[in-house]
């Protein structure tokens, strides 16, 4: 029988046995490691003996905090980075060239649109977007020079969420690897893997932190994709076979963007891993009594969580997250003044733009994360100057209503 994602995530077993039985795998804060003959180092250079040589390139606290994501998803690579965007941008730089076009979903996380629609097209990377919830749409902008589908799992703060299954379905028909980010639903309620996902990526900044105390992500690669596919990737199959595109990804542009993951970072991103299904489950839990309030609530004009059952999305939240949609939500007052003023009178939520920290934590999007869109764009992408982002933390669930209530009055 499989054990539960706790148990797993507290057993990972070292690669080598700790010389002093440390339980709490240590952190190993040096750049260079020693080799005991030149013959060594000579192999190490050539690829054929395996050691630490210098840690932008490997590092042993990394690569047991990567382990640790091996165990708990399945994937056959795991590689931990410097922060989700550096993981999305290494994915997608490993697998497109100047000329090729990505299809994306115009509904991303603020800066990997920016990355997408404006960096990449400065080095000659296209990409197309389209509304992910119309398939017919991702399938009209495929031609021969698309090398990614690229979207998320939840979008934020839309709260769409996408049919997965149906996405990867299109992108394999016509040989295209799926590139999903699924920060928003970490690995304890969602197995990329299950719905064909090929490289999943996500920021560890968020829930895997534990808490708001470090800024990381990762790549992971399911083994899934024929790599021949990708005709960047093809003359390297011979030589690497299934773990090409780790291959490339590794020696060729994780080692060259210098985006490394600290020994410290990668110690936090651990303690945080093995208590991440206990905090999530604690949000969770919150964000449904928080649900049943805002029902009933005669201020609240609306609100969205795609996990409570009187809100949209319900179905997929069940069949993709085990009903867990991630644990962020939205609701609206009348205008944005009231939103303001309501935002101001809170003592227990703070105000501030991260997600999935310990604490629950408040935003008005429109007028801070969307404030440089015009008030048309805002409102294509579904930000109302009357609705909030509540990211709910692990606080019990009574402290944060009468928070909300007071704040309310
Ligand atoms: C925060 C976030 C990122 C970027 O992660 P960083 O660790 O801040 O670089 C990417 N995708 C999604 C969905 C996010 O929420």
């Amino acid at each position: 029988m499989k054990k539960n994602f706790t148990t797993r995530a507290l057993n990972v077993k070292y690669p080598k046995s700790d010389p002093h039985n440390a339980l709490q795998f240590p952190i190993y804060e040096s750049v260079a490691f020693e080799f005991n003959t030149s013959e060594d180092i000579a192999a190490n250079f050539r690829g054929e003996l395996a050691a630490h040589a210098y840690s932008r390139t490997g590092n042993p606290t990394v690569e047991y905090f990567e382990s640790k994501l091996k165990v708990l998803t399945g994937a056959r690579q795991a590689m931990a980075v410097s922060s989700g965007m550096a993981a999305i941008n290494l994915a997608l730089l490993a697998l497109c060239e100047s000329g090729d076009n990505i299809v994306a979903w115009r509904n991303l996380f603020g800066h990997s649109f920016a990355l997408l629609s404006t960096t990449y097209k400065q080095f000659g990377i296209e990409t197309r977007f389209a509304n992910f919830n119309k398939i017919a749409e991702i399938e009209a902008l495929i031609d021969d020079k698309t090398r990614v589908i690229y979207f998320e799992t939840v979008t934020n703060p839309q709260l769409e969420i996408a049919d997965i299954e149906a996405i990867t379905k299109i992108a394999h028909n016509r040989g295209i690897v799926v590139v999903l980010d699924s920060t928003l639903t970490p690995p304890a309620v969602f197995e990329a893997s299950k719905y064909g996902v090929d490289v999943e990526v996500f920021s560890t900044t968020k829930f895997i932190s534990g808490g708001a105390t470090s800024v990381g992500g990762a790549i992971l690669d399911y083994g899934l994709y024929d790599w021949k596919l990708n005709p960047n990737l093809a003359p390297l199959t011979e030589r690497f076979g299934a773990d090409t595109f780790y291959a490339r990804l590794k020696k060729n542009v994780f080692r060259n963007f210098g985006s490394c993951m600290t020994a410290h970072t990668a110690y936090f991103q651990i303690l945080g891993l093995d208590i991440l299904e206990l905090r999530l489950k604690q949000s969770y839990y919150n964000c449904l009594e928080l649900g049943d309030f805002f029902d009933e609530h005669e201020k609240i004009v609306q609100f969205n969580y795609p996990g409570h059952p009187s809100c949209e999305g319900k179905d997929r939240a069940d069949k993709y997250f085990e009903g867990i949609p991630g644990t962020i939500m939205t609701f609206d007052l009348e205008s944005q003044e009231a939103c303001f003023a309501f935002m101001n009178r809170l003592q227990v939520i703070r105000r501030a733009t991260n997600l999935n920290d310990n604490k629950s934590l408040i935003i008005h999007p429109w007028s801070t994360i969307y404030t440089e869109f015009t008030e048309t764009e805002r409102k294509e992408m579904g930000i109302r100057p009357t609705m909030m982002r509540l990211s709910v933390g692990i606080e019990g669930p009574d402290d944060l209503i009468d928070d909300i209530k007071q704040a309310l009055a």
